[in-house]
């Protein structure tokens, strides 16, 4: 199993740092967030070390990722929270600390504060068709 010994995550995953664990399954691990945005605030992540998403394989990722709702579900039921996020951060400029994929499930309630900066904006003239049509080839839609 890829793990790397330097990894906060990893040695939560190895037992070697305690946790409040909720959660797990052969390829994932739900525990309590040490620095919670909110009551309940957990994280799910993969047994195995990678550092970006798009390091995972899509079997990989999709088996990871099918106790999701069940995770929400259970956040929003036992801390009465209004609604959720799930956030995934990859790579330091997008907020990512620790370097092991890892999915925040944060409860949101009216009023929290928590929100984040969302500063809409305008493609330029054709900016957007060019970007679609790359992504497009990148992705290879036909
Ligand atoms: P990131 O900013 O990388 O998306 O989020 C990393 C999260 O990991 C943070 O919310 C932080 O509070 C949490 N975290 C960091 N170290 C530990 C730890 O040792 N135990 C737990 N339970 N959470 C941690
Ligand atoms: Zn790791």
């Amino acid at each position: 199993m890829p793990r790397d010994p330097n990894c906060i995550f990893c040695k939560i995953v190895a037992g070697e740092i305690p946790t409040q664990k909720v959660f797990e399954t052969d390829c994932g691990l739900a525990f309590l967030d040490i620095g919670p945005l909110a009551d309940g605030h957990l994280l799910w992540i993969p047994k195995e070390h990678y550092e970006t998403l798009h390091e995972m394989a899509g079997e990989r990722v999709g088996s990871l990722c099918a106790p999701l709702p069940q995770l929400g579900e259970a956040v929003k039921n036992v801390t009465a929270a209004a609604g959720y996020n799930v956030l995934q951060n990859n790579g330091r400029v997008a907020g990512q600390v620790v370097n092991h994929v890892h999915f925040h499930i944060i409860p949101r309630a009216e009023g929290d504060g928590l929100g984040y900066r969302w500063p809409a904006r305008e493609y330029a003239q054709g900016r957007a068709e060019e970007l679609t049509e790359r992504l497009r080839s990148a992705l290879g839609s036909t």
